[in-house]
C-alpha cells in the first residue's frame, strides 16, 4: 500500500483526536509494542518498545536500545484539528419543526468551509459501570448533519465579506422536530448503552469527506485534518520503519490540544513528556547525571504542517522563504523563536537530509505578519532540548478540507526514518558527532 493510501485510511478512521490515538496504539500493538499505564509500575526491558496514553487523546511511544539510553531522538506532532464541540444540552428546537445541535468552536477553523456538506459526530462518552465509570469511543458513522448556508436571495452581501456569529450561524441541522431526543438516542446507540448510563461526553463534529488524490498529474491530496494527522502518521510510519536503535531512545509523541494552546494535562504544555522521560530513566536505573547527559545529546523534530504559497495570493508569503507543495520537507524559522529552529538544530537536520538525498525548503513568515505557533517552543519549556520545527507545505490550513502535495509524504517519512537512524553524541556545547 502506498503511503498516500495509508494516510487516507488513517485519517478516515480518525475523526477525532481520541480515534487518532486509538489507531496509533493499535498499529503499535500490532508491531509488537507493549502498552504501559501511567497508573501502573513500569518494568522496562532494553531492546523493547512501549507506548503510554494520557486522556486517551495523547500518546508517547518509545523504543529502548539494547545498549545505553544516552540520548533521545523525539518526533512530536498533534492529534487534534479545529472542529466544533457539542454542548451538554445539545438539542435546539426551531419553530417546533427543526432540531439543531448546539455547538461551540474548538480551535480556529475557516467557518465557511463547514457549510453545506455532510457532517457527523464522534468522540468519547463516559458510561456508568458496575463499580465506577469507563470511557468509550464512539462514531455515529453516517451522514447526519448539515450547516446550511442562507440563500443568496436572503443575504445579498455575503460575497462582499460576511462576519459569522458562532452562536447563530453555525448550528448544524439534525432533523425534524419528530426526532426530539434523537441525538441522545443516537449517542447511546453508538455507545451500546442506555441513555441514563451516559455520564459524560466529549463529542465533536467531523466532515464526512474522504481523502482523495487530485491535480492534472495526481500531484495533490485533498483531505480533512491533514494538519496535523499527516505529520502524526508520518512519524508513526518512520517510528515503525526505523532500525532497532543500538544506543539512544527513539520516541514518538502525539499531543492533543495544540489547536487551543496545548495547555491541558495531556497537551505539549503539560508534564506528560517530562514524566515519561523521567520514568524511563528511573526504570533503567540511570543516575541523575546520566539522565541529564542524555537530554544534552537529544534532538526533537516538532512536526506540524506549513503554508504553501497560495496560487491566488502569492503575496501572502515571504519572497525568498516560501514553500511549495511537492518540493520537500519544510524547515520553519522565526526570529522570536515561535519556531524553535536555530543554526545548530537546522544544521543537524540539513546534514541528515543531504546525506539521504531528501529535498527540503525553508519557511519564514512575512516580517509584517505574526504567523502561527506550534508544539516545539511550548514543549521546550518543560523539556529543554535541541529542537527544530518542520512540516509539509499545504494550502487552506484549518479548512474542513485541506490540500497538500502527494509526493511530499514519502519525503517526510524518509526524513523522519533517517532522523531516527542517526546516532548523536555531544562532544561539547555546539559540537555533536552524528553517525
Ligand atoms: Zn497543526
Amino acid at each position: 500500500m502506498s503511503n498516500v493510501q495509508g494516510l487516507f485510511d488513517f485519517i478516515d478512521a480518525s475523526p477525532t483526536a481520541f480515534h487518532a490515538v486509538a489507531n496509533i496504539c493499535s498499529e503499535l500493538e500490532a508491531a509488537g509494542f507493549d502498552r504501559l499505564e501511567e497508573g501502573s509500575s513500569w518494568a522496562l526491558v532494553p531492546g523493547r518498545g512501549y507506548f503510554v496514553t494520557r486522556n486517551m487523546s495523547s500518546v508517547i511511544a518509545f523504543r529502548l536500545p539494547e545498549g545505553r539510553a544516552d540520548s533521545y531522538r523525539i518526533i512530536a506532532a498533534h492529534s487534534d484539528s479545529p472542529t466544533f464541540k457539542i454542548k451538554e444540552n445539545a438539542e435546539l428546537s426551531v419553530r417546533g419543526k427543526y432540531v439543531k445541535l448546539n455547538v461551540e468552536r474548538y480551535g480556529g477553523m475557516l467557518f465557511s468551509t463547514w457549510f453545506d456538506r455532510p457532517l457527523s459526530v464522534a468522540g468519547r462518552v463516559v458510561v456508568r459501570t458496575e463499580r465506577g465509570i469507563e470511557a468509550r469511543l464512539i462514531d455515529i458513522d453516517r451522514d447526519m448533519l448539515v450547516i446550511p448556508n442562507v440563500a443568496i436571495h436572503m443575504n445579498r452581501e455575503i460575497n462582499d465579506g460576511f462576519k459569522y456569529n458562532a452562536q447563530t450561524d453555525l448550528m448544524p441541522l439534525m432533523g425534524s422536530d419528530a426526532v426530539k431526543d434523537g441525538f441522545k438516542n443516537a449517542v447511546a446507540e453508538a455507545a451500546g448503552v442506555c441513555e441514563d448510563d451516559i455520564l459524560g461526553c466529549d463529542l465533536y463534529l467531523y466532515p464526512r469527506i474522504k481523502g482523495r488524490v487530485i491535480g492534472a498529474a495526481d500531484e495533490y491530496v485533498l483531505s480533512p485534518r491533514l494538519d496535523d494527522l499527516e505529520c502524526a502518521w508520518s512519524g508513526l510510519a518512520a517510528f515503525k520503519a526505523a532500525d532497532a536503535p543500538a544506543n539512544g531512545v527513539n520516541m514518538l509523541c502525539v499531543f492533543d490540544n495544540e489547536e487551543v494552546g496545548s495547555g491541558t494535562k495531556q497537551g505539549a504544555d503539560s508534564t506528560f513528556l517530562y514524566d515519561v522521560l523521567d520514568r524511563i530513566s528511573i526504570a533503567l536505573g540511570q543516575t541523575g547525571d546520566e539522565k541529564y547527559r542524555a537530554l544534552a545529546a537529544s534532538f526533537m523534530l516538532s512536526a506540524d504542517n506549513a503554508h504553501a504559497v497560495h496560487p491566488n495570493h502569492p503575496e501572502k508569503t515571504d519572497e525568498t522563504n516560501c514553500t511549495f507543495m511537492n518540493e520537500g520537507v519544510v524547515i520553519k524559522f522565526n526570529a522570536n523563536q515561535r519556531y524553535t529552529t536555530d543554526a545548530v538544530s537546522s544544521a543537524f537536520f540539513h546534514r541528515i537530509l543531504k546525506d539521504n538525498g531528501i529535498p527540503c525548503q525553508h519557511f519564514a513568515n512575512r516580517s509584517d505578519s505574526p504567523g502561527g505557533s506550534t508544539l516545539g517552543n511550548i514543549s521546550g519549556s518543560h523539556v529543554s532540548i535541541n529542537t527544530l520545527d518542520i512540516g509539509l507545505a499545504q494550502l487552506a490550513m484549518h479548512s474542513a478540507c485541506e490540500t497538500a502535495g502527494a509526493r511530499d509524504l514519502d519525503y517526510m517519512v524518509n526524513a523522519m526514518t533517517a532522523f531516527y537512524n542517526t546516532r548523536v553524541s555531544i562532544l561539547r556545547d555546539g559540537e555533536y558527532r552524528m553517525e
